[in-house]
């Protein structure tokens, strides 16, 4: 599932600028990432609004194994939000550990993942990743989306 998003919107990455400001230069090519972080935050992105083009683009060409933009748009995630946990780059090689937070069937999960990340001639693309498991916020931590709000008021009441 992929929303719909105007450029003045708010990021779905959870940068608090706006889209244009933020992941939309990416996704139209006329900027590259600057960080292992900015393309995390920008695959994340374009999963959520649906720049398939951009995920594949953005994948390391040894890594893909066979990945297409026809299976990535089959994908039907109800994305929540981002949370980057750590991030590492020593060199041309980076590493971003983070939560990317779904709701699938009234239940609240994340991919948890550390993906590990390669500069290729000035353009960082995403290799590989390890994932680990999580689950949910408590009820009165902050909400995954970046609302503002405790988990209880907002993405919470999506599971009842
Ligand atoms: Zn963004
Ligand atoms: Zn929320």
């Amino acid at each position: 599932m992929t929303i719909n998003i105007t450029p003045t919107d708010l990021c779905p990455c959870g940068s608090q600028n706006s889209y244009q400001q933020c992941c939309l230069p990416l996704h139209l090519a006329t900027s590259v990432a600057q960080s292992p972080q900015q393309l995390m935050r920008s695959r994340y992105c374009a999963f959520v609004v649906g720049q398939f083009d951009y995920l594949i683009s953005t994948h390391h060409p040894d890594f893909r194994h066979g990945l297409t933009v026809a299976q990535l748009a089959q994908g039907n995630t109800h994305w929540l939000g981002l949370q980057v946990l750590t991030t590492k780059q020593v060199g041309c090689h980076g590493e971003v550990t983070f939560k990317a937070w779904y709701l699938d069937n009234k239940h609240i999960d994340a991919i948890y993942e550390k993906s590990s990340f390669v500069l290729v001639e000035g353009q960082w693309l995403y290799t590989e990743g390890t994932q680990m498991s999580t689950r949910a916020p408590e009820r009165n931590e902050p909400c995954i989306c970046h609302s503002g709000r405790k988990f209880k008021h907002c993405c919470a009441k999506l599971t009842h």
